[in-house]
């Protein structure tokens, strides 16, 4: 590292309140599936912004669109319809199950109004006093108190509460786990489709089924938190499409800007209902530039075979590290979808994040100790390739 990179980790952390473990690198720019730093050294990033640059850095139409939509207009009171605003919702309510959109700018956001929509359609249409909500063990659904009040970490972060009552948490892929905690009080269930912070576990398809048909049976809203399954990571615009299940709320962001801060709310016409004038807003929400952004990168992503092409790239990585499980005994586990995927290897997970990038290759933690890859969705079979050599590499250089 040199002295330069140093001082400027240094100054940084001086100002930062430090919520994160710095990294010895310091970024300066990105191209494609490759970040430099600052030293002028070249990554292989999969880990985009944790699954967020999903069309690369600096893309050719995200820019154009930043430039010519920030000259134009970038801000406006959210009653305010504009071209933009429309565009990108009509892409994604024609292109999928939900009927409405509620714009926001990032996941923890999405799932604040999805827990809210939910508890409001169930005080409207059922009874006041059904407003619990079912999650899962190892959940992540974001840092804000309704998203942290839906995660087993608040048992651990007993300093944040009085956290929101009513929250009770299931075994994933564990039907019966759910079943046992249904009551007249449940409005809700919210589930990750695949669970990304909690490690990379892709939920079953019959765990999923089995969700939709317990929520039809009971009249309970089942919302997806597709923050980092949706938007093309695992192959499909919408995560639900994987699974052939679909909820009656969604959440999305990261990959829906590749990279510009956005995220949304959608969900199926009844629910929809339960939010009216003045119930929910945001000041940011639904603006031109990032909507502007969000509607070329889902442009980008339905034209032909965008969603084929990660499917088949996903299943070349996976069967690439297969073959390197069976060449070294340091890989205990690949789990993912699409390019989605986690790996769990008999090294320490922070050494081997560290000799991965030591190596060339940016990635990051999921769970307890899985290395998490989640490549732009524009990476190509080749870029697989070079992280396999790369990830061989390390394994054979540490213990
Ligand atoms: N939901 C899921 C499934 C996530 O993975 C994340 C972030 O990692 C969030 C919600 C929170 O998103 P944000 O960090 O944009 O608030």
């Amino acid at each position: 590292m040199s002295q330069k990179t140093q001082d400027i980790i240094a100054e940084t952390e001086k100002l930062l309140i430090s919520t994160y473990t710095s990294q010895p690198v310091v970024l300066s720019h990105g191209e494609g599936v490759y970040a430099y730093d600052t030293d002028g050294k070249k990554y292989l990033d999969f880990a985009a912004g944790i699954a967020v640059a999903s069309l690369g850095h600096a893309p050719k139409a995200v820019l154009k669109t930043l430039n010519e939509q920030a000259a134009k207009m970038m801000t406006c009171q959210a009653s305010y319809a504009t071209l933009p605003k429309l565009e990108a919702s009509k892409l994604l309510v024609e292109n999928g199950c939900f009927d409405e959109i509620f714009w926001c700018n990032s996941g923890t956001e999405a799932v604040e109004a999805a827990l809210k929509l939910a508890r409001k359609w169930a005080y409207d249409t059922k009874s006041k006093e059904c407003n619990e909500i079912i999650s899962f063990r190892k959940s992540f659904h974001g840092r804000t108190y309704g998203s942290a009040s839906v995660m087993e970490k608040r048992h651990s972060q007993p300093y944040f509460a009085p956290y929101l009552p009513g929250i009770h948490f299931a075994e994933f892929n564990n039907l019966e786990s759910v079943k046992a905690l249904i009551s007249d009080k449940v409005c809700a269930i919210i589930v990750e489709p695949v669970q990304g912070e909690g490690g990379i576990k892709v939920a079953e398809k019959a765990f999923m089924q089995g969700l939709r048909e317990l929520c039809d049976k009971n009249n309970i809203a089942l919302i997806f938190d597709e923050v980092q399954a949706g938007m093309g990571r695992i192959g499909h615009l919408f995560a639900y499409e994987y699974f052939g299940v679909e909820p009656d709320v969604g959440t999305y962001a990261k990959g829906i800007g590749s990279g510009f801060p956005v995220g949304c709310m959608m969900a199926k016409k009844p629910y929809c209902e339960a939010f009216v004038v003045g119930t929910h807003g945001t000041t940011y929400g639904g603006n031109p530039l990032a909507t502007a952004v969000a509607a070329t990168v889902v442009k980008e992503m339905l034209k032909p075979g965008f969603f084929e092409n990660v499917r088949k790239t996903g299943q070349h990585f996976i069967e690439g590290l297969k073959k390197l499980q069976r060449d070294s005994n340091k890989i205990s586990d690949i789990r993912g979808a699409g390019l989605l995927v986690g790996i769990d290897t008999t090294i320490d997970i922070k050494k081997m994040i560290r000799g991965v990038q030591d190596n060339g290759l940016m990635t990051t933690q999921a769970g307890d100790a899985t290395l998490r890859m989640t490549p732009p969705l524009i990476a190509t079979t080749a870029h697989m390739d070079e992280c396999i050599a790369i990830l061989a590499k390390t394994l054979k250089d540490l213990d």
